[in-house]
């Protein structure tokens, strides 16, 4: 059984690493030939994941280091730097609120001065904190972004951005205009979501802020919908979520709702949380979590 070498470069060796570089690869190798993958596609195709980074130049709130995301962002880079992903997603809460439009854009400039030094392609998922003091599109302009909902191929799949920053009046979030709790997809967004996986024939990744799994404070509001229409496709393996700051996945009607801990919470890198998402050619999907982010492998 050769060893994938790429694998061997990873400086996380230890049990999981062993695992990857033999059982799990014997496993692969002894499974059906690749149906996702082209054959010029890598495999592992890799994904860069970041959630919660909250970045503003403000003193601690309870658990919240503001500041020190600058810190962890550059610790993550250095791991992205080795695993060379194809793009990087930013699940929501870049930044945190400020009191001025002025503030904010400083804090927005800052962060993604960083951020975007780790990949090319970048996607960022729109989050409440991010469009509290600025408006969707001045939010938007500042990372370079045109949309707040979109779909993309790459690599045999297909990725799917949701926008949940909408009030259930319809009114996208903007000038301290929101209520955090009041996250919605709303019908137009929800018809665009059906008619996309209706043309699209991969297996479906998506990636939101706000939670699609939980009807608690977390929770999108109409996510029972959300979710009816992600399962009638029958393509979504796994949902990518922020937004509760803390490791959790549940499984509903076959697809994974993966929630991503936040890079904000607690003092010093060994409280940092980042991952590599893994896409292997038999299908597999797995996700290399860092430091608090759990792994999982499904
Ligand atoms: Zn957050």
């Amino acid at each position: 059984m050769p060893i994938n070498p790429q694998r061997l470069d990873s400086q996380r060796l230890g049990r999981r690493a062993l695992l990857e570089n033999s059982t799990l690869l014997l496993t692969a190798a002894s499974m059906a030939p690749a149906t996702v993958f082209a054959d010029d596609v890598p495999s592992p195709f890799k994904i860069g994941l970041v959630t919660d980074l909250h970045y503003a130049d403000k003193p601690v709130a309870g658990n919240r280091y503001y500041r020190e995301t600058l810190a962890k962002l550059e610790q993550a880079a250095l791991q992205f730097e080795q695993a060379d992903p194809a793009f990087i997603v930013e699940l929501g809460d870049l930044i945190d609120a400020a009191d001025s439009v002025q503030t904010e854009q400083r804090y927005l400039k800052t962060i993604n001065r960083e951020f975007a030094t780790i990949c090319s392609e970048r996607h960022y998922v729109l989050g409440n904190h991010c469009v509290d003091t600025l408006r969707k599109e001045e939010f938007l302009g500042g990372v370079g972004q045109e949309k707040s909902y979109y779909s993309f191929n790459q690599g045999g799949f297909h990725f799917i951005v949701l926008d949940a920053c909408f009030r259930s009046d319809g009114q996208p979030y903007g000038r301290k205009n929101s209520v955090w709790t009041d996250a919605n997809i709303p019908p137009a967004e929800l018809d665009w979501l059906q008619a996309d996986l209706k043309s699209n024939q991969s297996p479906v990744i998506v990636f939101a802020h706000q939670r699609l799994d939980v009807s608690n404070s977390h929770g999108v509001k109409n996510n029972a919908d959300v979710r009816r229409v992600l399962e009638e496709s029958g393509n979504v393996r796994v949902v990518f979520q922020g937004h509760s700051h803390q490791n959790d996945l549940k499984d509903i009607g076959g697809i994974h709702y993966c929630t991503l801990v936040a890079m904000v919470e607690g003092s010093g890198t060994d409280n940092n949380g980042y991952s590599t998402l893994n896409l292997y050619r038999d299908g597999t999907i797995a996700v290399d979590g860092f430091r608090k982010q759990a792994d999982y492998r499904w």
